[in-house]
């Protein structure tokens, strides 16, 4: 793979995700959010040593499957042994999750092991800032958030990692654990042996702080004064509840939103709000984790109450775990096969259509795109080019606005020019996973009902 010289493409191009692992190379960096793009940056360019640990620079996914999984013959969908579809039996805590309550589930039972020393997962620091921290007991389990889907920056996992002898769990987005195992098999490899497992969350996007900016205006929320955030929560889908507290009286208020059908929601979170390497991105369903947990986005779990999640378990160690959360009664699985996970994510996200097409577009016009091919390269059917060309017009000229603050100006472009596609979106929800049309004309088989009546 051919490295670049140093940080500097990553921050002219904004396609930083706040690893921090280039912090563990060079002391003297530090993660700033930027002012005009609002999302986490590294202060200066560096070396080529912090450069080649970057997943924004690029990601040698055959080098770090064969070293983590001693496989060089990966599928599609990476290493899989088992896939799930999976609930929490406690109730409570399926709710309160974002999905089915599976990590809380397989933290406190792992947490539970004498040979685990402790789990390193994100909780919640202040206002937006959330960080991740050592856990030493499954009592602590439940004070976690859910998923938080702003961007962030967490050297602390790496760091938590490196100063605790011992072994431990690690909870992790993607492009969090390409950061760090590069910088693992560069730099430590030893430390590989601290990890019991990785607990990975598929993931599809984060957004910029623009994003919350601009719900703060269209709902009159303070977005100075956010004391906490939860974006899931109360249900499969979950509201966006942002609490404030009054510099004042230190009273606090929240402030509910709901994420599937309030318009200012629709716009601020809004896929140009996303980092630009969400784009390029083509390891969601987290290739290097042992096992992964994302929502199940089904027609058959459509009416779930809680929350169903997805997994992908891709060691016989992480598929002995699920069965034993079942066999205790912690959990209720159900297997099933790949074609879950590609019907969940859709062939763009779990192949990389989309992401494959738009790098080559990037490459082409001579910017920045991290070098990237996942075991699904085989598998993707990059989308037409003209589609990319016309998403990446619009998407800078959106990044342009947003950098300006005009946040107004793009709810009246949903509410006006873009209207149409935004309803197509609810009309195809409805078509797939109501009405199962797919199915209903043979294009795949849904999992027995009977089977999925164990699910609340
Ligand atoms: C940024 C992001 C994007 C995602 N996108 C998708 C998607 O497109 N499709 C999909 O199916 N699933 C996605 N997920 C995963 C999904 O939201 C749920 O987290 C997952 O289904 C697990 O559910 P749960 O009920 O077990 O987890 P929860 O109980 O919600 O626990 C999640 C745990 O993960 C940790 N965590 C939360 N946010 C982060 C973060 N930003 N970085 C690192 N650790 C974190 C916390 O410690 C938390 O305890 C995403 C998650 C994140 C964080
Ligand atoms: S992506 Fe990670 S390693 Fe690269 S610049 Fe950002 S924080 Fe540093
Ligand atoms: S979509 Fe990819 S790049 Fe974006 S936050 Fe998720 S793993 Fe990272």
């Amino acid at each position: 793979m051919t490295r670049r010289l140093d940080l500097q493409p990553v921050i002219d191009s904004g396609m930083c995700i706040g690893c921090g692992v280039c912090l563990h190379v060079d002391d003297t960096l530090e993660l700033t959010l930027d002012a005009t793009t609002q999302a986490v940056t590294p202060s200066h360019a560096s070396t080529a040593e912090a450069a080649a640990v970057c997943p924004a620079i690029g990601v040698d996914f055959p080098a770090l499957h064969e070293w983590l999984f001693e496989a060089t013959d990966v599928g599609p969908f990476g290493v899989v042994d088992e896939v799930f579809l999976a609930q929490s039996t406690d109730a409570d805590r399926n709710l309160s999750a974002s999905s089915g309550g599976l990590i809380k589930e397989m933290l406190i039972e792992l947490l539970g092991r004498p040979d685990v020393d402790g789990a390193i997962a994100l909780t919640h620091v202040d206002g937006l800032d959330f960080q991740p921290v050592l856990l030493n007991h499954p009592d602590e389990v439940d004070t976690l958030p859910g998923s938080i889907y702003h961007a962030l920056s967490q050297p602390q996992a790496l760091e938590l990692l490196r100063s605790n002898e011992g072994r431990f769990v690690l909870v992790a987005i993607p492009c969090q654990l390409e950061g760090i195992y590069q910088w693992i098999r560069a730099h430590e490899p030893s430390l590989r042996d601290r990890i019991h497992t990785t607990i990975g969350l598929l993931c599809g996007w984060q957004f910029n702080h623009h994003a919350l900016r601009a719900i703060c205006q269209f709902k009159g929320i303070d977005f100075d004064a956010i004391s906490d955030i939860a974006y899931r929560g109360g249900g499969p889908i979950g509201k966006l509840r942002i609490t404030t507290r009054d510099p004042d009286t230190a009273d606090h208020e929240e402030h509910t939103i709901g994420r599937r059908v309030d318009f200012g929601y629709q716009v601020a979170f809004d896929r140009s709000f996303n980092l630009p390497r969400c784009h390029v991105c083509i390891d969601h369903s987290n290739f290097l984790a042992d096992v992964v947990v994302g929502d199940a986005w089904l027609p058959s779990t459509v009416t779930s109450r809680t929350g169903v999640s997805l997994i992908v378990s891709r060691t016989p160690e992480a598929t002995a775990l699920l069965h034993d959360l079942d066999a205790g009664g912690r959990v209720t699985t159900l297997t099933v096969t790949t074609d879950e996970v590609r019907e969940s994510q859709k062939e763009r996200i779990a192949f990389g259509d989309f992401a494959y097409a738009y790098a080559d577009h990037r490459r082409a016009l001579g910017l920045h795109t991290p070098e990237m091919t996942g075991p699904n390269r085989v598998a993707a059917s990059p989308v037409d080019p003209d589609e990319v060309k016309r998403f990446h017009a619009e998407f800078e000229r959106k990044r342009e606005l947003q950098a300006a603050r005009r946040y107004r100006f793009l709810w009246w472009r949903k509410a006006t020019v873009e209207l149409r596609r935004h309803i197509g979106r609810y009309v195809n929800w409805a078509l797939v996973r109501v009405l199962k049309v797919k199915s209903l004309f043979g294009g795949r088989k849904e999992p027995d009902r009977g089977d999925m009546a164990r699910f609340r």
